[in-house]
C-alpha cells in the first residue's frame, strides 16, 4: 500500500476532503501523501470513480457535501479502517467482513429479483477486487 514519492520519501495513504469548484466538498477521498514535501495524489484505483463523480456534477455544481465512501468501496474500507473502534482490526479482516456483507446483500437482492440493486452490489464487489488493499 506504500508508494515512493518523487522526492524519495515514502508516501502513505490518507483520507482527505477534496474541494471542487469552491462549492463541492468530497469527503474521504483516498490519496497518497508525502510528509516531507507535502505532495499528494489520488489513488489510481479511485481516480476513475472520482472523475466520473466530478463529471456528473457538471460545470456549475450546487454547494454540496459528498461522502465519497458511500460511492466507492475502497474509500469505504479505508474509512472503516480508520475508525477508532476498528483501529486494531487488520485491514484484511475489514475487507473480508465487507465482502461477506456484500455477498449476503447480493443473495438478498437476487432472491427479491431486484436486478438494479444486484448490479450495484456486483459493481461494489468489483471495486474491492481491483483495489490494491484486497490483493
Ligand atoms: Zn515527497
Amino acid at each position: 500500500m506504500e508508494k515512493r514519492c518523487s522526492c524519495g520519501h515514502t508516501m502513505s495513504i490518507r483520507l482527505r476532503t477534496v474541494i471542487f469548484s469552491n462549492k463541492v466538498k468530497i469527503d474521504n477521498v483516498p490519496i497518497y501523501s508525502c510528509v516531507r514535501c507535502d505532495r499528494s495524489e489520488v489513488l489510481q484505483d479511485v481516480k476513475q470513480e472520482l472523475s466520473e463523480l466530478i463529471r456528473q456534477l457538471g460545470r456549475n455544481p450546487e454547494s454540496q457535501h459528498i461522502p465519497f465512501q458511500e460511492t466507492n468501496e475502497l474509500a469505504f474500507l479505508l474509512f472503516e479502517a480508520t475508525k477508532k473502534e476498528r483501529a486494531h482490526t487488520p485491514v484484511e479482516q475489514i475487507v473480508k467482513d465487507r465482502v461477506n456483507e456484500l455477498l449476503d446483500l447480493l443473495l438478498l437482492a437476487q432472491s427479491l429479483g431486484d436486478e438494479p440493486w444486484s448490479n450495484e452490489i456486483r459493481e461494489r464487489l468489483s471495486q474491492i477486487a481491483k483495489g490494491s488493499i484486497a490483493t
